[in-house]
């Protein structure tokens, strides 16, 4: 039951019997996990609104109340930017919403965001004391989903509360991309009083929360705001520019007269099988896929300016929560049918509980030790099937999770007409070729210090560029981290 209005009244009704009390941990504990309402599953096949749809006030107050308090507040350890997460959930508790998002603030760039997008059960979550007196790590107080609340309430009343920025020091710095790694360094070294300017490759801002995140996870226009925000500190946004191409990156520092850069251009670059059949019409990757629908909004077909594949069977390839994005996306787009083929078992599924549990309230189907051994054309060289393969799963491997087997002779016909390659991304190689001198490891990640420096002097890195395929939150800790080293290195040199 998603449904709000029952989920409120219900809250309400507990609120008002638990208000003024005195409570024990245990009667903490006890209070039920307040459950997230959402957009009804067959309504919401048909629209790209979000289907999460946020607490009410009763209700995060009530989740709010189920915090202990606890003394150590284990739960910050599993944050990569160690919010204070008591004393933002004791201000929600009380109704001091302002106050709770000001001690987000300290820590986080992006509390609408990451309250909606980040692992929090392998994150934060996973240390919750409640959790574990719970036995169970989905009844451990909702941080995330009470972050989002706070966070929801400035964003709803539009005035947001800008940092204040320092009198210019006459330093300029150059920033690659405008993902969540380049829009948290920009916003760190701009407070500092330095010019900056970021550099995008595409024609919007934001990096993959705009282009791959689907808008019924994360509605754009949170991304945008964000953005706004960027601009109205001084930021300086340059789209369309893909530094590697349009400019060498040693150029910025060496020509442009940048005091030094910061590199966070992501993981973009999608892997593919390599089976025969890969590239017949009708295989795409995730990350083509949801860019047209996403960036391009070719999902309102009569007004975008961006064609996308019309699809009625499609099988997607993959466990994780791209895959995720892509099948919910195609049902989206009036697929008769979505598989999601997956070589191991749901247990090794590196995609969110959450996000597994909606695939399957909308219809996506999960084939489960499968995996395709090729894929099979017409004679318009059109996708038609997928020559699927049956595994068990062997001895646990490098990564920890137990190795798939083929089990020969399994071989069977699956028929569809779209193939969605959804198996990981690596980094483009764009900037590693152009760039002589820069160090990167053998996924093509660049190599940084611990302060976040890279190879060549003056140059920072962070975010998926530096760590592979990773998370919103830890792509923001490593801006953080990277904006302070370099504001500490132009402090150094203030006064030259
Ligand atoms: P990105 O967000 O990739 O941004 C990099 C930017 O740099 C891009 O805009 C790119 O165009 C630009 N760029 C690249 N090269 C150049 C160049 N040479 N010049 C100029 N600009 C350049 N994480 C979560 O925490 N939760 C999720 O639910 C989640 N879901 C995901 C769903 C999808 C479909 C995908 C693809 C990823 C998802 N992730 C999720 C991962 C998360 O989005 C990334 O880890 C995060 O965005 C990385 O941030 P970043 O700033 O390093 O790079
Ligand atoms: Fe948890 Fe993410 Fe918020 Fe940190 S930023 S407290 S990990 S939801
Ligand atoms: Fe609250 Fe859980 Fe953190 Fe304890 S571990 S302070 S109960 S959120």
């Amino acid at each position: 039951m998603h449904d709000l209005k029952h989920l409120d009244a219900e809250a309400k009704k507990l609120m008002m019997e638990l208000e003024g009390k005195t409570l024990k941990p245990r009667e903490r504990a006890a209070i039920p996990p307040q459950e997230m309402p959402a957009q009804d599953a067959q309504k919401r096949i048909g629209n790209m609104n979000e289907v999460a749809r946020g607490y009410t006030e009763a209700q995060v107050r009530l989740e709010s109340m189920r915090c202990l308090q606890c003394k150590n507040a284990p739960c910050i350890k599993g944050c990569p930017v160690e919010i204070d997460i008591p004393r933002f959930i004791k201000h929600a508790e009380d109704g001091k919403f302002a106050e709770s998002l000001a001690v987000i603030k300290e820590s986080s760039l992006l509390p609408a965001i990451c309250g909606r997008v980040c692992p929090q059960e392998t994150q934060c979550q996973e240390f919750c004391t409640v959790g574990k007196m719970l036995k169970d790590v989905n009844k451990a107080v909702s941080i995330g989903r009470i972050e989002r609340y706070v966070a929801d309430v400035e964003l709803h009343g539009g005035n947001p509360i800008m940092p204040e920025v320092a009198s210019p020091t006459g330093k300029r710095v150059a920033i690659v991309g405008s993902g969540p790694a380049g829009i948290t360094a920009a916003a760190d070294i701009r407070k500092a009083g330095h010019e900056v300017t970021i550099f995008e490759a595409f024609h919007k801002p934001g990096g993959v929360m705009v282009y791959g995140i689907p808008e019924f996870r994360l509605p754009k226009a949170i991304v945008e705001y964000e953005i706004n925000n960027l601009k109205q500190m001084g930021v300086e946004i340059k789209t369309n520019f893909l530094v590697g191409r349009t400019r060498k990156l040693r150029d910025l520092i060496d020509k442009d007269g940048y005091n030094a850069v910061f590199i966070g251009s992501g993981a973009g670059l999608p892997k593919f099988m390599h089976i025969e059949g890969e590239n017949l019409i009708g295989v795409l990757s995730a990350n083509e896929y949801l860019t047209r629908s996403n960036l391009m909004k070719a999902y309102n077909r009569e007004h975008a300016h961006t064609p996308i594949f019309v699809s009625r069977v499609v099988g997607v390839l993959g466990g994780g929560n791209v895959a995720m994005d892509a099948a919910r996306t195609a049902v989206r787009l009036g697929a008769e049918k979505v598989y999601v083929v997956y070589r191991r078992t749901e247990k090794e599924m590196p995609a969110r509980v959450e996000e597994v549990a909606h695939a399957k309230e909308e219809g996506v189907e999960f084939l489960l030790l499968q995996s395709p051994k090729r894929i099979l054309g017409n004679e318009k060289q059109q996708v038609r099937a997928m020559e699927v393969l049956s595994y068990k799963l062997g001895e646990p491997d490098d990564s920890g999770r137990r190795r798939p087997i083929a089990i020969e002779g399994s071989e069977r016909e699956l028929p569809v007409d779209t193939v969605i390659v959804s198996i990981g991304n690596d980094s483009n190689p764009l900037l590693e070729k152009t760039t002589e001198g820069l160090a990167t490891n053998k996924w093509g990640n660049i190599i940084i210090n611990d302060d976040c420096s890279t190879s060549i002097d003056r140059i920072y890195a962070g975010g998926d560029i530096v760590l592979g395929a990773a998370t919103v939150i830890l792509a923001m800790g490593q801006g953080r981290k990277a904006a302070a080293s370099i504001n500490a290195l132009l402090a150094s040199e203030s006064g030259d």
